[in-house]
Parts: C-alpha cells; structure tokens; sequence
C-alpha cells in the first residue's frame, strides 16, 4: 500500500476531486491530528487528504500537533506529502497568485512546537541539508510550469521559506531583514512537516501559493484582506489543478534517498531503546530497530 497524502493549508479544507471518500479518525501516540482524514482516489491513485487547520480553520501554527498529523499519515501508508500552503512573498519578482516550489527552510519558530518524533530516549540526527524531496519537487515544478501557460499563472523553481511563529505577521522590521538575509517568501507551519516527515522517511514537497506580498511592499497598505481572499481562492483553484495532474503522473515507486532517511540515523544504543518507544515508533523505526 503506497498513499499519496496532501496536507491543505489555509484555503483548501477539502479536495472535491477524491472520489469514494471515507473519513477516518486516527489516533497516535502523540494526541490527535488536526482533523479526520479523508482517504479516497484522485486521478486513479490512493490519497489522504489533511487540512492542516482543521475544518473551519480552529487550530493557529503553533497549537498544530506537526508529530500527529505526519504520524497519521504514515500510519495511513502514505509515502509522499504534498504540501499546499498559502505564503507571503519577500521579493518583488515573486508576486501575488504566483506559485514557488519552496527547496530550502530557515526556522525563526520560537521553537516551542514539537518537530521532532526522537526526542524521549531515542536520538536520531537526520540529514537535512536538502529538506524537500527532489523528485516530487521537480515534478510538481513541470506540472505547473505547463498548467501556469494555460491558466496564466507562474510557477518559480526553488525558493526559500522562511518559517516565523505567528499567529501576528512580521513587523516592518522583520520583513526588511529577511528580505536581507534573502529569503524567497514567508509562512508559519511546513518546516515543522518537513523535518518530522523525513525523519519518518515521506518525501515531502511543499507548492507555496503566494497570496500578497509581505508588509515590506508599498502595496501592501493598500491591500485588504477581501483582496487576499480572492487571491487565496484563486491560489486553490491553480493548486487543484497543479495536484491533480501531478497526482497522475506521479510513478508509485520511489528512486528517491528519503525513503532511507533514517538508515544512518539512528544513534541509540539499540538494547537501550525502551520497549514502549519501539512500540510507538514502530511505524517508523521498525525497519532499523527490533
Ligand atoms: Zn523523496
């Protein structure tokens, strides 16, 4: 069983395109996902569809469970997360309804949130320094790259997400510096996916959907938030779109290392490992620890 899972942000609280849906409620050892999953096929293969916030939108970027919600797809068996997620940008050459295949993160969470499944009696130190799949990235980039000529809309290959806490956005301040540092556009919630998706050895992409420009802009005052809401909605329909097309040209075999993630990582002492934490993480480390 190989699941693609999609993990909707803010906008996309559901996929219509999944046909014979089943709702279904996970637990995990680490509390509940943000909501049910819906399981169903879209473009012939099997998916599991996430929203990120919840329906209604209820839970803020730091109060996600990041450990649940990548723990219940895994569960699930999904291989692959593609990520959708609304974003600012911090360059002028990345504009509003624009899309941005994101390949690097920098974190400036408060760091409070969980993002790590190896962190009570378990140590493993994964290697990120290339924190989204290449594979999936690479095909959501020509999916949209083609689908962007016919829907008028562009897609950038590569960028960087620059992960702040939230709820509030940036000051004047904030936006200039990370401007400085050249970060690419500016959100609150897939570092954490990313990082607890590798450890769980889920490729992971991320197709930020760009809704405005940050508050370093002079636009940006004349902007309203009905604006950014028709720009999100537009966002998601392309992101439908993009999903859709990738989901069916995407081969269910893996070439990619994330699937071996966790093969050098691991560096307990194997008869030190509480049987309690290979049963919870069984899912995940079973291959490496028995
Ligand atoms: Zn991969």
């Amino acid at each position: 069983m190989s699941r693609i899972g999609i993990i909707g942000g803010s906008g996309l609280y559901k996929m219509e395109g999944i046909k014979m849906v089943k709702q279904v409620s996970v637990d995990t050892p680490f509390g509940k996902p943000s909501d049910e999953l819906t399981i169903g096929k879209l473009e012939g293969k099997e998916v599991v569809f996430l929203p990120r916030h919840s329906m209604g939108h209820r839970i803020s970027p730091s109060k996600i469970n990041y450990r649940a919600n990548i723990y219940a797809m895994k569960k699930l068996g999904v291989e692959r997360v593609i990520s959708v997620t609304a974003c600012g940008s911090l360059k002028k050459e990345i504009k509003p309804l624009d899309f941005v295949v994101v390949n690097q993160f920098v974190d400036r969470t408060n760091q409070a949130r969980e993002m790590t499944f190896f962190d009570n009696s378990i140590v493993a130190h994964i290697s990120f320094a290339h924190p989204v799949c290449e594979e999936l990235s690479s095909l959501l980039f020509r999916t949209g790259y083609g689908l962007g000529k016919k829907f008028k809309f562009k897609i950038h290959k590569g960028g960087t997400y620059i992960n702040m806490e939230g709820p509030a956005f940036s000051t004047l301040a904030e936006s200039n510096l990370y401007r400085r540092w050249g970060m690419d556009v500016i959100g609150m919630t897939n570092m954490s996916e990313a990082k607890l998706a590798r450890e769980a050895e889920i490729c992971y992409s991320t197709l930020a959907a760009v809704t405005d420009f940050d508050c370093w802009h002079p636009q940006h005052e004349t902007i309203t938030i009905d604006m950014v809401i028709r720009n999100l909605q537009r966002n998601i329909e392309n992101a439908k779109r993009i999903l859709g097309s990738a989901i069916k040209n995407l081969s269910l075999d893996r070439t990619c290392s994330c699937k071996d993630a966790l093969k050098y990582a691991i560096i307990t002492d194997r008869k030190l490992i509480p049987a309690k934490i290979k049963k919870d993480l069984g899912i995940i480390i079973g291959k490496y620890v028995k």
